[in-house]
């Protein structure tokens, strides 16, 4: 009698519809990074996931999958179930350029997930090995230009931000080096420690510690001002460099169909992480800009995914080389 109860009281539990199983979240949530550890995205969402976790009483936890320049980790999300445990941090890349590049793209940036909000604004940083034979952007341009084809540039693979925004860089630039793939630019930057790449544009966030240590260097930033972070590096308009003006971000998104209320309290817990004190100043002092606030609403990382899909169709049907 009594296993036939439990048996019957477990089944009327999972009848239950998910609020009556207790508030959300009443478990961990996954917030997936789609590259692999110590790259720009990871250091991101492990600074946000931290404080969602103290706001949302349950850990946020990282899982790192990693693979064809994001897409394969934001595709496990697009598919994952909507029920607000499973969550992304994707990119410029991931949700701007990829569907310019993947012509099968399993997922619609825009159609298969409900925005969360901005994390923070990434700008683009052109960095070489330690030793590079150049002293500043102009004789970096005419070095690349000369000997490209002795040169391997490194990137976290077709679609990510260092990918599209080298290929507008080389192309600019007049470049074709090697390009060498890595499952993220955190596993790139060690190689570039190293000196077996030779250079990468990649977004600021784990440059920074690297250009104050002096173990890589730092030629130009691609905005109209410099980056705080970063008072000594010109921009690439100072540099000699003006058309190349790239920006990238990382964001978060749940898959299409969370409901209204759990999105609301992943965005709310969203918007307090990245306006905490401590928090928002580790993100400031890796060079992250948090002055988009438009976008850290749902609505506005909605409308900022549609416009950088559409931009990024344009320019890079133009410039970008495919992958060597
Ligand atoms: N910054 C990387 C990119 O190029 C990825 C990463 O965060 O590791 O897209």
């Amino acid at each position: 009698m009594k296993p036939l109860l439990s048996c019957l009281a477990l089944a009327a539990a999972l009848a239950a519809p998910p609020a009556a199983r207790g508030a959300y979240p009443d478990r961990p949530v996954t917030m997936i990074v789609p590259f692999a550890a110590g790259g720009p995205t990871d250091v991101i969402a492990r600074i946000v996931a931290e404080n969602m976790s103290r706001t949302l009483g349950q850990q946020v936890v990282i899982e790192n999958v990693a693979g064809a320049g994001g897409t394969t980790g934001i595709t496990r999300a697009a598919q994952a179930a909507p029920d607000g445990y499973t969550i992304a941090m994707g990119h410029m890349g991931t949700h701007g350029a990829a569907p310019a590049l993947y012509p099968d793209l399993k997922y619609d940036p825009v159609k298969d997930f409900a925005p969360i909000g901005l994390a923070a604004g990434t700008p683009i940083v052109i960095v070489a090995r330690k030793d590079f034979p150049a002293k500043d952007l102009k004789e970096f341009l005419a070095y690349v230009k000369a000997n490209s084809d002795k040169l391997n540039e490194a990137h976290a693979g077709v679609g990510s931000v260092s990918f599209t925004s080298c290929a507008l860089f080389n192309s600019l630039a007049g470049a074709r080096p090697t390009r060498v793939t890595y499952r993220g630019t955190g596993p790139a930057m060690n190689d570039l420690v190293s000196g077996q790449v030779d250079y990468m544009c990649d977004q600021i966030v784990n440059l920074v510690p690297q250009i104050q240590a002096g173990t890589i260097k730092a030629y130009a930033v691609a905005l109209p001002e410099r980056s705080p972070a970063l008072p000594d590096v010109p921009t690439t308009k100072e540099a000699g460099l003006p058309e190349f003006q790239v920006s990238a971000w990382n964001a978060v998104f749940a898959p299409r169909g969370t409901p209204p209320e759990i999105l609301k309290k992943l965005s709310d817990a969203l918007v307090k992480a990245v306006e905490d004190p401590g928090t928002s100043k580790r993100l400031l002092d890796l060079g992250g800009d948090l002055s988009n606030k438009a976008a850290r609403t749902p609505d506005g990382l909605g409308k900022l995914v549609e416009s950088e899909v559409a931009r990024w169709s344009k320019v890079l049907k133009a410039a970008a080389p495919p992958a060597k």
